[in-house]
């Protein structure tokens, strides 16, 4: 394919993109091969102009926040990857934090601290985008995404145009949402409603998360956190460790001995050593405890 009508629009508009990228170097895990032309819009406009085009041309795509839910194939990804990095504006309204799809999690809880506002103070540490978030419900420290979200500023490419969809709407259930559906819908923007708190608690709260996260999670190798959905009423952690499956490696890749939740790419893990990994933690967990694990993670392949 050679993506004719987006690499004109693209020249036209002076547009960052990058022909056979390497999509390990676009997701957290630092697993996969490559992508046939991965795309930086800069603006809300050459984001659903960048939709848009690939929608009507037929070209296969994926939108990709901070890559720190997902993993590509290892060999070609035969299409465009629409990276969202540098649609990264944060402001506040009042008690509203509004943030662009590809601002950072850690920046959006920074700021709403620095204006006294609470409320997104799990998700200081978690190292995703706004985008991802809003899709996948992010979750940490018995808080969600979807306990402050307010609406979403979305692109839908089926009806080619751009409307709010309200907090209802986002049809928020564990680590799903309207969007895991619904691949014709693209977050631009969201919009989060906090309260006013007490700014150096707010500051000591996120530095208790920041420090949880660090002595319970392996941050020293790639990884996409927890693989697993938790199961209703139990911890996927909990169940692969019970299992005896912590360090059990396949090729690079490796149940994390400091959270069993994590699979951790020790040295240059494939996206096949994963999926192989992932079914056999399935098949044993499912026969020691009788529990079905569900993955998190998303594969684009
Ligand atoms: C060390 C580590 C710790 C983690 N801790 C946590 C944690 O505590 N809690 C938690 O919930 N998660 C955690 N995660 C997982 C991950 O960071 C979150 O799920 C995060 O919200 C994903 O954001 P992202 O931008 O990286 O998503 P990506 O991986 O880029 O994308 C995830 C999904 O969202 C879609 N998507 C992204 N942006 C958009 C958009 N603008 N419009 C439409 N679709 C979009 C993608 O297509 C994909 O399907 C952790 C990951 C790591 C590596």
């Amino acid at each position: 394919m050679d993506y004719r009508a987006l690499t004109d629009y693209l020249e036209q508009n002076k547009a960052h993109y990058e022909k056979n990228a390497k999509t390990s170097l676009l997701v957290s895990f630092r697993i996969g091969g490559t992508a046939d032309i991965a795309l930086y819009p800069g603006t809300e406009g050459e984001f659903s102009d960048i939709l848009k085009i690939s929608r009507e041309n037929g070209y296969k795509y994926a939108v990709l926040g901070n890559g720190t839910n997902s993993y590509f194939c290892d060999g070609n990804y035969g299409g465009a990857v629409i990276v969202t990095s540098r649609l990264n504006r944060i402001y506040t309204d009042g008690d509203m934090l509004v943030a662009e799809c590809g601002a950072s999690l850690s920046e959006c809880a920074k700021v709403a601290m620095e204006k006294g506002l609470c409320g997104m103070e799990f998700v200081f540490g978690i190292p995703g985008s706004v985008g991802g978030a809003v899709c996948m419900n992010a979750s940490a420290f018995g808080a969600s995404v979807s306990d402050i979200l307010s609406e979403s500023k979305v692109f839908d490419t089926e009806k080619n145009k751009t409307y709010v969809l309200g907090a209802k709407e986002h049809d928020y259930g564990i680590k799903r949402s309207v969007f895991s559906e619904n691949k014709n819908l693209a977050v631009i923007e969201s919009k989060f409603r906090l309260c006013k708190g007490d700014k150096e608690a707010i500051r000591a709260k996120m530095s208790e998360f920041f420090i949880k996260r660090s002595t319970s999670q392996p941050l020293d190798f790639p990884s996409a956190g927890s693989v697993f959905k938790r199961p209703r009423g139990q911890f996927a952690s909990k169940l692969i460790d019970e299992a005896g499956l912590k360090g059990l490696t396949l090729g690079g890749a490796s149940v994390s001995e400091k959270h069993a939740g994590f699979i951790i790419n020790t040295k240059d893990a494939t996206a096949k050593d994963l999926r192989r990994l992932i079914e056999i933690i399935k098949i044993i967990v499912k026969q020691k405890s009788g529990a079905d694990l569900e993955e998190e993670i998303i594969y684009m392949e």
